[in-house]
């Protein structure tokens, strides 16, 4: 296909133009990156994970990458880990390659050897130094396992070929075993694997000589590369260059970068890291191999990606968690309709925090990604007349789904816009791209013809028409029962983030939830770092020294914006419910404000003086506060419920309406989306 012909169809022609690796050509310069859904792991998951494979081949990606999967048993991250070892394993692997070629796919397999990080007991490792963020020591590879290790590299790579696999990526990075052998931090043998870069370089050389060795001469071998360790006693740019050069003379067809370890202490793809942060570092291999350079990390539009290509210093964009959120974002973009895209935000809340828990991975903003087989929106029989109460994610959600399924749908929303608590949530510093899902949301209740009401507080007697409810009317603050609770000092966090009340002087801020680490967060934040590159490396410490092994350095914050201290009734520490992938992001970022944090308070009462508390040893105490924010959970706004279940409409309760308790936008749009999908003429859906 020629490139003017992309580009007379599409604003993305540098993202659009077909890339060769190996013996394969990609469509376009998108790689779904390799992403662990939990599908990989069971054979009786294959036909599940060669759907949701497919359904991102149909919607135009060049290439898939699998979750990591293990070339050895002692290679696995968690006892029942995904191998490719057996026959059965070809067998089962066969099922989910068939699936992604007949719908019109390539697809690589990535072989990944846990290393120390493995979470199990049979692991092994080239070194001494014990995982710090996994249970379990591992056994210290010696000379004979270490050679059993690289053959079975070579033996996995055959069974892929055997399976119908495209090509074969070897996961080199993220701190697995091949990064461990790289790295001094993790390499401390004294034998010809160890001390020097190139004795540290030698496993992983072996290991693409083994697979070289096994497979067609065509057939694509791909590296995942650690291009920036982000720990102490990482590798230096030379290092990682020589081995980059070392890969390609042995026939290594593409280098796929990775960026940093689980254990740094720099985020790498949360939400609050700005988008293609690390590109640099990829971009910086273009004047030492000449291999086709994939980018990852935090690359979430087709704009950016575009931008990125367009530079001509990398020539494609791994993209993991976007095709999750929209499986057909390489389609939209190429259709020229990248509004259309539902934007992964980068909030891990149902990708990897559920992938670091054992729970089937999911998206927040698409409930059905993982569930492509079970959770449709079908066409219903006979259309009804749907009324949505409140525009938040449950409501957004429900009404263009309902709207899917054929319903004739109005969603009324008391504001004048759409988001309810989500938006106060896009107001936060490194929640910017929250409101990608809102500008999402706006143009599908557009395209699926949904009537929108806003400005429209609607009461029971207004629905009287419509044959079903959804009712979404979400939660309001919670305002504690404290005495001088109703002192002008004291607002909400959706008052402060509404900006209906500007805080003055120093600030207490009530409860430690998301929410009260998220407000803190605004209250010492005076610029966004994630909208400025260079101030959120130097809150970090990421350096751009070459010579800097592990590119890490001293983080030097911003002055917090205004002096804060956090209470919670909770003894301990705070923020211990945060998410499992994001919390230390948070705490750290609060910690770096200066933020004093009081657990274990009992609050006594408010008054021109600040926060009145009996601390945990007994004793009484006085927090200073010219303004008090409460951020002391939320009550569900249920008003309706009671009116109309008298007048006999049906209703479903869905998202903070229906419990407001450990609510979040993760349950709220997967309420609502399943609520609609289960909307039908025949059947009256209960009232909670
Ligand atoms: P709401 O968002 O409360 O929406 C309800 C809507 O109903 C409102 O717009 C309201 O105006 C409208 N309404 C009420 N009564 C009526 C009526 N009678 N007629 C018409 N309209 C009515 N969640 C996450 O998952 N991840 C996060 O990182 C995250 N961060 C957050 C940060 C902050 C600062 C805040 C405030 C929230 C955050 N949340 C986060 C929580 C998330 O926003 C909520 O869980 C979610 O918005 C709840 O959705 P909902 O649709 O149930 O209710
Ligand atoms: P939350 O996590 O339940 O926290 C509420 C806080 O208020 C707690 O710290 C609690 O601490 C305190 N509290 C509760 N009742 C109180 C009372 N009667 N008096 C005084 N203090 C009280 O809820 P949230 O922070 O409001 O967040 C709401 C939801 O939004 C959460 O469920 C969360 O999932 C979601 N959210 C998620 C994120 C994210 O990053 N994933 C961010 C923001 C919000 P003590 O009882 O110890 O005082
Ligand atoms: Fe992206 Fe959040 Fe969805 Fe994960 S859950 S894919 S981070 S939007």
């Amino acid at each position: 296909m020629s490139d003017s012909r992309h580009e007379t169809v599409t604003p993305f022609p540098h993202l659009m133009r077909p890339l060769r690796i190996g013996g394969i050509e990609l469509p376009n310069r998108t790689v779904m990156g390799s992403m662990h859904t939990g599908l990989e792991d069971r054979h009786r998951d294959a036909g599940r994970l060669g759907a949701f494979y497919a359904e991102r081949a149909r919607g135009g990606v060049g290439l898939i990458v699998t979750g990591g999967i293990a070339p050895s048993a002692t290679g696995k991250l968690q006892p029942l880990a995904g191998t490719l070892t057996s026959r059965g394993d070809v067998a089962a692997h066969r099922r989910v390659t068939d699936a992604v070629h007949a719908a019109g796919g390539l697809i690589a397999v990535q072989l990944l050897h846990a290393g120390r990080y493995g979470v199990t007991p049979l692991k092994t490792a080239p070194g001494t130094e014990p995982s710090p963020i996994h249970p379990f020591r591992h056994i210290r590879l010696n000379a004979p396992l270490i050679r059993h290790e690289i053959a079975a590299f070579g033996r996995a790579a055959a069974r892929a070929v055997a399976a119908g696999y495209d090509a074969v990526e070897i996961m080199g990075g993220e701190g697995y075993l091949i990064n461990q052998f790289l790295c001094p931090r993790t390499n401390d043998r004294t034998d010809d694997w160890g001390g020097g870069p190139a004795n540290r370089r030698r496993f992983l050389l072996e290991v693409v000589s083994a697979i070289r060795g096994r497979v067609p001469a065509d057939f694509p071998v791909i590296l995942r590369q650690s291009v920036a360790d982000l720990v102490e006693g990482g590798q230096t740019f030379e290092e990682i260059a020589e081995t980059a050069r070392a890969c390609a003379r042995l026939g290594v067809d593409a280098i796929n970068t990775d960026i940093g370890w689980h254990e740094s202490r720099v985020p790498t793809i949360v939400t609050s890291v700005p988008r293609a942060a690390f590109v640099d570092f990829t971009e910086n291999l273009r004047d030492v191999v000449d291999l086709p350079l994939i980018a990852a990390n935090r690359i979430n539009t087709p704009e950016v990606a575009e931008e990125i290509l367009a530079r001509g210093r990398v020539d494609a964009v791994a993209l993991a968690r976007p095709l999750l959120a929209d499986p057909h974002f390489v389609a939209k973009a190429a259709a020229g309709s990248p509004e259309r895209i539902n934007t992964c935000i980068g909030c891990n809340q149902a990708c990897l925090d559920h992938a670091f828990s054992g729970k089937p991975v999911s998206c927040l903003v698409n409930p059905r990604a993982g569930r492509e087989t079970t959770l449709r929106l079908t066409r219903a029989r006979r259309p009804v007349r749907v009324a949505v109460v409140g525009a938040g994610p449950a409501g957004m959600a429900a009404a263009v789904s309902a709207a899917e399924c054929g319903h004739r749908v109005d969603l009324f929303e008391a504001s004048g816009h759409l988001g309810g608590q989500f938006a106060l949530a896009a107001e936060i510093p490194g929640k910017e791209e929250f409101a990608e899902t809102l500008r999402y949301f706006t143009v599908r209740l557009e395209e699926t013809g949904v009537n929108v009401h806003l400005n429209r507080r609607v009461a029971a007697g207004d629905l009287a028409d419509h044959d079903h409810v959804l009712l979404a009317t979400g939660v309001r603050p919670r305002v504690p029962d404290i005495e001088g609770v109703d002192h002008p000092s004291v607002c909400t966090y959706a008052d402060v983030l509404s900006g209906r009340v500007e805080p003055a002087g120093t600030v207490a801020v009530l409860g430690a939830g998301g929410i009260g680490f998220d407000v803190t967060e605004w209250l010492t934040t005076k610029e966004s770092p994630t909208l400025d590159l260079a101030a959120w490396e130097r809150e970090w410490g990421v350096s751009r020294d070459p010579d800097n092994p592990g590119f890490v350095t001293e983080p030097v914050p911003d002055a917090p914006a205004r002096r804060v201290t956090m209470l919670q009734r909770t003894e301990g520490k705070m923020g211990r419910r945060l998410g499992k992938t994001t919390g230390w992001v948070h705490r750290a970022a609060v910690r770096a404000k200066g933020v004093e944090q009081i657990s274990g308070v009992t609050y006594r009462f408010i008054d021109d003086a600040g926060v009145h508390v009996t601390l945990s040893d007994g004793s009484a105490h006085t927090v200073a506060a010219d303004t008090v924010v409460l951020c002391t959970g939320q009550v569900s706004e249920r008003a309706l419920v009671e009116p109309l279940e008298r007048l006999g409409v049906p209703v479903t309760v869905i998202g903070g309406a229906d419990v407001a308790a450990e609510l979040d936008a993760k349950r709220a749009i997967r309420q609502g989306t399943e609520a609609a999908a289960a909307i039908d003429d025949r059947v009256r859906v209960p009232v909670h």
